[in-house]
């Protein structure tokens, strides 16, 4: 395919976003960028060098000494992100990380550094890339966007599915209150808070799996080439 496009799916908290944006980039052939992963690791940062986040210069020291890359993974297959040259793909994914994100995520200098990088990594195209602001900020140019929803009941359990697996002592109390944390911050902040772009098409997948989900996604993709 020599017509490549950027593709942004931004939604709701475990709503199945990098589900399909991997599986649209494996059928398309291209890159796939968790955009959450980079607040993630951030995070990581800033809570193992105890960095007092309220604090602006504080904030753009440790933004200098932070080096993101994505490595993708022939055996996980998929793109890994790496702080300052650790693999910390897995670690971002804990509830100690989840529960700190949204704060870090909702400041400005945070927000540049990261949106830089990922305008960067859109450059030439042939992207998807999924988050909360990517098709209202980061690319508002692109040839596709999404924007998915589902019932909070069921991005609940998914998401408790996922972390029960490695933290047996998580409660699905703890998995919903931190969603819902997460959903109000990132909707409510003053930066780029989290909307539907009004080019958006919305895809609620409440009921529908993951090759129905697919296939709606491939005909849009079909239509935006
Ligand atoms: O996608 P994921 O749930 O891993 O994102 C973690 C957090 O990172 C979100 O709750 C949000 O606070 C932040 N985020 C963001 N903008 C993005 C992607 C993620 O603010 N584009």
């Amino acid at each position: 395919m020599t017509n490549k496009i950027i593709i942004t799916i931004d939604g709701w908290s475990s709503c199945g976003k990098s589900t399909l944006a991997k599986q649209l980039a494996k059928a398309l052939g291209y890159v796939y960028i968790d955009s959450g992963a980079m607040y993630r690791a951030i995070t990581l940062y800033f809570l193992r060098n105890h960095i007092d986040w309220t604090d602006n210069k504080d904030v753009t020291q440790a933004l200098d000494n932070i080096h993101l890359h994505f490595e993708y993974n022939e055996k996980s297959a998929q793109s890994e992100i790496f702080l300052n040259d650790e693999n910390v793909e897995y670690v971002i994914r804990d509830l100690v990380v989840a529960e700190k994100v949204s704060d870090v995520a909702a400041i400005r200098a945070v927000r540049t550094c990261a949106v830089a990088q990922q305008q960067k990594m859109g450059a030439k195209k042939g992207i998807v890339m999924d988050g909360r602001d990517i098709g209202t900020t980061v690319f508002p140019d692109a040839e596709l966007k999404i924007f998915m929803t589902a019932a909070i009941s069921v991005r609940v359990d998914r998401r408790f599915k996922e972390m029960i697996e490695k933290n047996p002592n998580i409660t699905i109390e703890e998995v919903k209150a931190n969603l819902e944390m997460r959903d109000h911050i990132d909707s409510h902040r003053e930066v780029s808070p989290l909307r539907q772009a009004e080019d958006a098409i919305l895809l609620d997948n409440t009921n529908i799996d993951m090759m129905e989900q697919l296939d709606i996604a491939l005909k849009l993709v079909a239509k935006a080439l």
